[in-house]
């Protein structure tokens, strides 16, 4: 049985940091409406690497409150594929994975 108090908080956490990461990346693209043609060329490629930091952030939002709210529903720490128990040392490195260590592996 895992320790689903712990992992909440770690979710919490991680949510909150990613949720305060994007409004910077939101702030940050925003900043740069009103400037010369010269400065936005330039930005233009910061801002490319800004929306893919914001998309990869979004995705893991998303997989994080999966996560949270299978906790809810009593299911967090096992395998949404399969149904094994996920590995306590898989959930401390990838605390919102759904899938055990043999699903993710044949998912590649
Ligand atoms: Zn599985």
């Amino acid at each position: 049985m895992v320790d689903t108090a712990k992992f909440r908080a770690i979710l919490e956490q991680r949510r909150d940091e990613l949720t305060e990461r994007l409004r910077e990346i939101d702030e940050a693209l925003d900043s740069h409406q009103s400037k010369d043609w010269e400065e936005l060329a330039t930005e233009r490629e910061g801002d490319e690497v800004l929306e893919r930091m914001g998309s990869s952030g979004k995705a893991e939002i998303a997989k994080i409150q999966a996560a949270l709210q299978r906790m809810d529903e009593g299911e967090f720490g096992y395998c949404v594929s399969c149904g094994d128990e996920i590995a306590e040392e898989r959930l401390d490195v990838v605390p919102h994975t759904p899938f055990c260590h043999n699903c993710a592996d044949k998912r590649g």
